[in-house]
């Protein structure tokens, strides 16, 4: 049987737009090759293609954490559907490199973390509680991610998409951070953003599924993201990192 909170030793946390505002990144990132690639566009609705590239309908991204696709290629693919979709041109090989630089730099000029991360990490820590990251991206990013977001004396990366080769929902890499950690599956919380690969994806791996529902934050996509049918599923829903500091008050 389960245990509850009051035996959890350690938290483990999803990074991107659990830990570091990376919603707000992506949108710096988009809406600069937006205004190249689609000229034509006004820029009042760049938000809409943020919306699309943050939906990734086809699932590129999810083939690339599988193990399917390379992460460039699965990128390559997302850049040309959003061509495809808001009328630019396709991009070539040529096309696509110079489109990737302007999506680095602004993407990694805007990397900030949430006001509530170092504070609920201090927390945690103070009491005891052992944390980490799993994140679905690859390490040499995240680790400069951390870094520069002032993340790096708070809080180790434990595992990254190109560790094991693969990526969450798959319950090894979950497996994996605890016992990078030292900590029993049943007495770990794992915390994202994304209901079925973050919440319901740990649990699957015999964690405690921790569902973090910011405001305005949602994806949106092929997959559900319904409050009430999380709790009914077992998943602890938060609305900040604040709200995790109390659930696991002892
Ligand atoms: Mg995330």
């Amino acid at each position: 049987m389960r245990r509850g909170f009051d035996e959890v030793e350690a938290v483990v946390f999803d990074l991107d737009d659990t830990l570091v505002d990376t919603k707000v990144a992506f949108a710096a990132a988009i809406g600069a090759v937006a205004t190249t690639y689609l000229p034509h566009l006004p820029a009042d609705r760049h938000p809409e293609v943020v919306a699309t590239w943050r939906a990734d309908v086809s699932g590129r991204y999810r083939a690339y954490t599988r193990g399917e696709l390379s992460f460039d290629a699965q990128r390559m693919l997302r850049a040309n559907e959003l061509q495809l979709a808001f009328g630019g041109v396709e991009l070539d090989d040529a096309a696509y490199a110079r489109w990737r630089d302007a999506y680095s730099a602004a993407f990694r000029g805007a990397w900030v973390a949430h006001d509530d991360a170092a504070p609920a990490l201090q927390e945690l820590v103070r009491r005891g509680f052992r944390v980490g990251v799993l994140t679905n991206a690859a390490r040499e990013m995240q680790v400069e991610k951390i870094a520069r977001t002032g993340l790096a004396d708070l809080v180790p990366l434990l595992v990254a998409v190109d560790d094991l080769g693969v990526g969450k929902p798959d319950p090894r890499v979950f497996q994996e951070a605890c016992r990078l950690l030292g900590t029993e599956h049943a007495r770990t919380v794992y915390v994202g953003d994304e209901l079925d690969v973050d919440a319901r994806g740990a649990i699957a791996a015999g964690l405690h599924g921790v569902w973090i529902d910011r405001p305005g934050a949602r994806r949106g996509g092929p997959h559900p993201e319904d409050p009430e049918a999380a709790r009914a599923s077992g998943v602890t829903v938060i609305s900040s990192l604040a709200d995790l500091t109390d659930a696991l008050r002892r």
